[in-house]
């Protein structure tokens, strides 16, 4: 009997045991930096000359591993085997590649702290961000194994008189999986378990930034007993290996999540039919956000304030997700404003390496060179009122950056920044508050502080995100309680971690017999 679904707690580290056995845990991980990873190409671990080096964003010194590299030949490779290892692998019973899931996390659970570890030195990520990070990837496996359980009879459908009728879910191929480096583990578990989950075979290209982490996920599954070719590990870069994959006639499925200029890219790739394909290509695209925290005058000012601060800097506001926009009513907004630079004053930003840290750093040169840009953009188009310094001399350190009295058309309010940038702008009424908010080309996320009803009913309708919040912050999404995808460019609107995800990676068979 399986357990009902519910999800990973997070760790508490105001607790002193959890506290000290994280610290144990960094202090494990340093053994194993620097080291190399290879390949996996049909079970099979392949080095390459050609190298991807990653580093720690907060200590540029500190090599966190040196990654193999795959070449286009190294993509045939993986492409062939994953193509070949389908014929088999479609056909395990949907609970034995259940189960597999199941055993892979257990095995994460138990290797939770050294991941948790690995990912604050990778992705540069605080304590409690990681921890999340790696309880998400844990929540992919145990709901995606469930909802494969759910569907494996397929859905009901009415027979007439003397005929049995049948609607199942079938496997599609070889999906071709691109996952982001903000959630180096979670989103990159997520995506690569649904189709294995669901009887397809993968061709991971991990994050350039974040692959080892990628790596010691593909060595969980390996232990969890996945076959050969039904996961094939191809780091290297997406003009090369990216598009080829992309490209390749037998691709039949790909899930991205990533930039709005590489996921439109994708997206129009996958269209084009090649020489020798034999179907129709289907692509799961998650891409960006500029999302907005709304501020009624009725709400709480206090709980709006700390709430907003969460959503834009959260993980550096490196997130789809992360509320970048604060758009207030005017009666309320001063207070709003000065409240949250309170708040920010209070938080520690620095090496995330110590479990006190609120914000780390960015993840890489080309990240801080264009979130500064977009500070120095800032300070044409708004008013400063915390922060705007960076620091890059040893790891990329900017501090969170307030900008007030934005309007609401200038580009830092229209273009997804993805760094600790916040830009307030005010409305006079609740319906201009939500129509501000509606004026990006993006629709991922949005909340709403409000206690007038009649208002939250109004954004109900109107406020056109993929997750609307009321009363609370704008990131942090559960598997299994807040599918998560959105609107407009930001994407297909595939609803991670939601009921209608698996079957984005099958194909419903009508079988129909005459008895
Ligand atoms: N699911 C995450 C959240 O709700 C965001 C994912 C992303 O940034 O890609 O905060």
């Amino acid at each position: 009997m399986i357990k009902e679904y519910s999800h990973e707690p997070f760790t508490d580290f105001s607790i002193e045991k959890n506290y000290q056995e994280m610290e144990q845990a960094l202090e494990h991980i340093k053994s194993y930096l620097g080291k190399k990873h290879s390949l996996l190409i049909d079970g099979k671990n392949v080095e390459t000359d050609e190298e991807i080096t990653s580093i720690n964003p907060a200590n540029k010194e500190e090599v966190v591993g040196y990654v193999s590299k795959a070449s286009k030949e190294h993509a045939e490779d993986a492409m062939k085997a994953a193509h070949y290892a389908f014929e088999s692998w479609r056909l395990w019973e949907a609970e034995a590649r259940a189960e597999l899931l199941f055993r892979a996390a257990a095995i994460t659970r138990r290797r939770k702290k050294e991941l948790t570890a690995l990912l604050i030195k990778e992705g540069g990520k605080p304590w409690k961000e990681a921890d999340a990070d790696i309880a998400e990837g844990i929540d992919f496996m145990e709901y995606y194994g469930r909802e494969m359980i759910r569907l494996k009879d397929g859905a009901p459908v009415k027979s007439r008189d003397g005929e049995k009728n049948k609607y199942i879910y079938t496997s599609m191929g070889v999906t071709v999986v691109i996952p982001p480096w903000n959630f180096a583990f979670a989103i990159m578990v997520g995506t690569t378990v649904a189709p294995i989950v669901t009887g397809n075979t993968v061709v991971l290209k991990p994050a350039s930034n974040t692959p080892v982490i990628a790596r010691a996920f593909i060595d969980i599954l390996q232990e969890a007993g996945i076959p050969k070719g039904v996961v094939n590990f191809c780091p290297g870069s997406g003009s090369e290996v990216g598009d080829y994959l992309v490209d390749h006639p037998l691709t039949h499925l790909i899930s991205f999540t990533g930039s709005r200029e590489v996921g439109t890219r994708i997206y129009n790739r996958a269209s084009q039919v090649r020489e020798g394909q034999k179907w129709l290509k289907r692509s799961i695209i998650e891409m960006g956000g500029k999302d907005t925290v709304v501020v009624d005058k009725s709400a709480d000012l206090e709980a709006a304030a700390e709430e907003i601060f969460i959503s834009a800097f959260g993980f550096a506001g490196q997130k789809c997700s992360a509320g970048s926009r604060a758009v207030i009513h005017e009666d309320v907004y001063d207070s709003v404003v000065e409240r949250v630079v309170k708040i920010a004053e209070t938080k520690k930003v620095g090496d995330p390496v110590d479990g006190r840290t609120y914000m780390g750093p960015v993840i890489d040169q080309s990240s801080f060179d264009k979130i500064t840009d977009y500070i120095e953009i800032g300070k044409e188009e708004g008013r400063l009122v915390y922060g705007g310094k960076s620091d890059d001399s040893k790891g990329f350190f900017i501090d969170p950056t307030i900008f007030a009295d934005v309007d609401p058309k200038a580009r830092i309010m229209q273009e997804e920044i993805f760094g600790p940038v916040l830009s307030f702008s005010k409305g006079k009424d609740f319906k201009e508050l939500i129509e501000i908010a509606n004026n990006t080309e993006y629709g991922l996320t949005g909340a709403v502080f409000s206690n007038n009803r009649e208002h939250l009913e109004y954004a109900k309708g109107h406020f056109h995100v993929g997750n609307l919040y009321f009363n609370r912050n704008c990131t942090g999404a559960i598997v299994g309680y807040h599918p998560f995808g959105g609107f407009n460019m930001s994407g297909t609107d595939s609803k991670a971690g939601g009921p209608d995800y698996l079957p984005l990676h099958m194909l419903p068979k009508t079988i129909s017999e005459m008895l």
